[in-house]
């Protein structure tokens, strides 16, 4: 499924439109009468976390979510909109110079932007990929998933919007935390850690993915990590790697369910964390005490807050 950084390179890339008048918006997937936009101006077009939201005149907003299968193909309109689509087209939007076609993305809504219709997406947290992300206000909210292992808490869009399935186990890896501990087993300084890299990574991966003409789901090509220049096939560190040897240890790389998502992970350099107590006593015990997730922030200066606890890896 794309991710964050897939969005809003897709935002991005597709951001000529706007200013642009609508020229025709033909949903054929959908009863929804699209006509009273033609003419109307493209006033935005952004992401948030795995949303594409496009916002024309007079409050009216798109919301596309590729989910699993989606593509977008964007080009420069050469001629007329065309008629027909084929039968995986879900969106089609021209406007004096552009075009953009949707294919097999489930979600595709246009509704006002104070509607109810929106109402998910008001549910997401902060977007980790935008410019404005608070770190601060994302490890806030985590308090709402203290027993969640954090390998499935990643991927809930309501604590931070934008992480997928690749970040997930690639973030894990590289600061070599146990996807299966609950998050409250970890300290408020590696959460931060673990967001800000994720966060880094992926916005380095927005002005790639916004060069492609074709947006691609899965890999959408590359990712850029440190073994990248390694030329490795896939760009990942663990991510669809089982079996294969850890690019650190050579223990081969473990897949394992998790809530429903694959978890790829190395069992040696991610050793099972069970609290926040068993890794400090065992890992960092010449550490400074752990300040756990939730402790209270607005006390805590943020130079009291950074890493509480080195990566046991590095
Ligand atoms: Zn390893």
């Amino acid at each position: 499924m794309p991710e964050g950084d897939t969005l809003h390179g897709l935002a991005r890339r597709i951001a000529p439109m706007i200013g642009e008048r609508v020229l025709s918006l033909n949903l054929p997937m959908s009863t929804q009468n699209t006509k009273h936009l033609i003419g109307y101006q493209v006033q935005n077009i952004q992401a948030h976390g795995k949303n594409l939201l496009v916002v024309f005149e007079k409050d009216w907003m798109l919301r596309v979510h590729l989910r699993m299968k989606g593509r977008a193909l964007f080009r420069k309109r050469t001629s007329p909109p065309p008629l027909r689509f084929a039968p995986s087209v879900v969106l089609h939007l021209a406007t004096s110079s552009w075009e953009l076609f949707i294919r097999d993305a489930p979600v595709v809504l246009l509704a006002r932007r104070g509607s109810f219709h929106f109402d998910e997406l008001r549910a997401l947290g902060p977007d980790i990929v935008a410019d404005d992300f608070d770190v601060d206000l994302a490890i806030e909210r985590a308090q709402g998933w203290l027993n969640v292992p954090i390998g499935e808490a990643l991927l809930d869009q309501r604590w931070v919007a934008g992480i997928g399935n690749v970040w997930k186990s690639e973030g894990l890896f590289e600061l070599g935390l146990d996807p299966f501990a609950p998050v409250g087993a970890f300290g408020q300084g590696e959460i931060r850690k673990l967001l800000l890299l994720l966060r880094e990574r992926m916005r380095a991966n927005v002005d790639g993915i916004a060069h492609r003409r074709l947006l691609i789901p899965q890999l959408n090509g590359p990712r850029i990590t440190r073994f990248e220049a390694q030329g490795t096939k896939t760009g990942t560190l663990v991510y669809m790697r089982a079996h294969k040897p850890c690019r650190r240890c050579r223990t081969p790389i473990l897949r394992a369910l998790q809530g429903g998502r694959s978890t790829y992970y190395c069992p040696r350099c991610q050793p099972p964390r069970r609290s926040l107590e068993d890794n400090a006593s065992s890992k960092c015990s010449s550490e400074p005490a752990v300040t756990p997730i939730g402790a209270d922030l607005e006390i805590a200066p943020p130079e009291q807050i950074e890493p509480a606890l080195h990566s046991q890896s590095r």
